[in-house]
């Protein structure tokens, strides 16, 4: 039989000539039985080669079983049969699987990685409180009702935000924590009701050295979990990300760059294209000869909800002055090689082509890129591409709820160039905020803050808080800058994200022991679930589910 724990699988023998007594009662064994053996280790006669241990096997004298075990549901092995939430509701069953070990072995090293890169900067971990106050940092809180507080509720919090300010405040100018972070949103893929960030805060800081340490912390953890040498991150301003990516989280693992060819495609009498705000276009190298079902498939792809796009123009370039397109009859050959030139195009070449209001074209140019990526298999997940983009705008105007929201977080300064237009043209002021991006993936997002007051409630003022909100929300903080609040700054890295990146996996789950489903479900303890009514009488809560 396999004999498996934490450390591997090794080849037990019985044998019927030698122990006709023990032979009989291996043979009642079944799988993941707990069992305890003692024997001799011996050379195997024919040696597995591709295991570890494949060149031994133990002679078994003596056999105890610890405890049977049921037959489990699904094979615990490394490609096995269980559907996903099977595997969930069993998953300190799915949890002994090969794979899944591999991949909360690489999440551990990369937190004692982390510890010890920060320790070593002089950074210290300081704990901070689960229990707080509903703050609106974008998205919704959970909450917990307290007993001793009849009719009062904590709050879990979206991450340690104001806490980590207040450490500073405190002349802790150094400090981390890997910490659990509550958001109660609708959960895709990547989202987790409850995730893991590597949080940070240093004082007497400017961006580039908040950019410089944690640089320093990713290429540490690539080298020391991958042995991975990363560059020099770029650097890339908010307004070229997304118009060169459509995205301010570029996959610049390759080229495929969002031109604007509205100079070239206007004013041909084409009125999709003359109505436009914008007309965008990325050159698929080699794309010419793509067939029309695929071209369609595609059309279709950009039409779902999901993107959003009207239509899809197509350019092929085929030879030197014969182009052909779903266009033809508004644009000669000369119009459509004069496209393609200007996005890079050449004979052979595809040219992709949507138009419209220009900040949702470029949104959904920039899916059909990464689409396009996936489909010619341009995104290698053992290929790292990071970068840092830089200058996000401070607030973005929201048409449904008419007002500025932070595209950050409340807490984030200005830069102080663009100070003088914050009451003026507020859209247009830059926060000194920054993302680290890598492979298309948010991997770390921090600020500088506001550690003034007055500055603090401006900025309240121009989210919709009065000043009576503000104070009521966040008086704490703003009193705290009152008394000698040094320059600070941060960053927190999604480490759940950090892990699959590291792993190679889409999904975060994989990196989460206990992990919960779509619909923000623990199938194997099942939760959430009711409580009794005693429960809710102490808490003095009454339930009302009608709609
Ligand atoms: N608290 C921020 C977040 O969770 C990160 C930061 O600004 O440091 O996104």
């Amino acid at each position: 039989m396999d004999m498996r724990d934490r450390y591997g699988l090794t080849q037990v023998v019985f044998n019927m000539e030698s122990n006709a007594d023990l032979c009989l009662q291996a043979r009642k064994l079944g799988r993941e039985f707990v069992v305890k053996i003692e024997g001799a280790v011996r050379e195997r006669s024919n040696k597995n080669l591709n295991m570890p241990t494949g060149e031994v096997e133990i002679e078994v004298s003596a056999l105890t079983v610890l405890n049977a075990s049921k037959t489990p549901p699904f094979t615990i092995e490394d490609d096995t049969d269980g559907g996903e939430e099977l595997r969930m509701k069993y998953r300190y069953l799915d949890l002994r699987r090969n794979p899944v070990q591999q991949s909360l072995m690489l999440r551990h090293k990369l937190a004692i990685a982390t510890r010890s890169y920060l320790d070593g900067q002089g950074f210290l971990e300081i704990e901070t409180p689960y229990l707080i106050k509903s703050t609106p940092e974008g998205a919704r809180d959970f909450v917990v009702p307290s007993r001793m507080n009849p009719g009062e509720f904590y709050a879990l919090p979206q991450s340690p935000q104001t806490f980590k300010q207040l450490l500073m405040v405190s002349g802790y100018d150094r400090y981390f924590q890997i910490v659990r972070c509550f958001r109660d949103e609708d959960l895709r893929a990547d989202r987790q009701p409850e995730f893991t960030q590597i949080d940070c805060e240093m004082a007497f800081v400017e961006q580039e050295d908040i950019l410089n340490t944690f640089e320093g912390l990713t290429k540490n953890l690539f080298k020391t979990v991958l042995d991975v040498t990363l560059e020099d991150f770029p650097r890339m301003d908010y307004a070229v990300a997304m118009s060169k990516y459509g995205s301010d989280k570029p996959d610049i693992r390759f080229g495929m760059e969002i031109n604007n060819i509205s100079a070239h495609a206007q004013g041909k009498g084409f009125t999709v294209f003359d109505s436009a705000e914008a007309i965008l276009a990325i050159n698929i190298e080699g794309g010419s000869e793509m067939s029309r079902k695929k071209l369609d498939a595609l059309t279709n792809w950009v039409k779902r909800p999901q993107i959003g796009a009207k239509g899809l123009v197509y350019v092929k370039y085929q030879e030197e002055g014969t182009l052909k397109s779903s266009v033809d009859k508004f644009y000669s050959n000369e119009d459509l090689e004069e496209w393609s030139k200007a996005c890079g195009g050449k004979v052979g070449d595809l040219l992709l082509v949507l138009s419209g209001d220009l900040n949702k074209t470029q949104k959904q140019i920039g899916e059909l890129r990464l689409h396009m990526a996936n489909e010619l298999g341009l995104r290698d997940s053992k290929v790292f591409a990071p970068l840092w983009v830089v200058d996000f705008p401070l607030m973005e105007w929201d048409e449904d709820e008419k007002r500025y929201f932070a595209m950050h977080h409340p807490f984030t300064s200005p830069k102080p160039e663009d100070l003088g237009k914050l009451m003026s043209d507020t859209g247009e002021v830059r926060a000194n905020a920054y993302d680290l991006v890598i492979n298309g993936v948010e991997i770390g997002g921090g600020s500088i803050r506001i550690h003034d007051r007055t500055l603090q409630s401006q900025i309240f003022d121009l989210l919709g808080f009065t000043p009576e909100e503000a104070q009521a929300q966040f008086g704490f903080l703003m009193n705290a800058f009152e008394y000698g609040a040094p320059p600070h700054g941060g960053i927190a890295f999604g480490f759940d994200r950090l892990c699959s990146l590291f792993g190679g996996s889409e999904s975060i789950r994989d990196y989460i022991a206990f992990p919960k489903n779509n619909s923000g479900r623990d199938v194997m303890i099942d939760a959430p679930a009711q409580v009794d009514d005693a429960q809710l009488k102490e808490l003095g809560l009454k339930l009302n589910l009608e709609k």
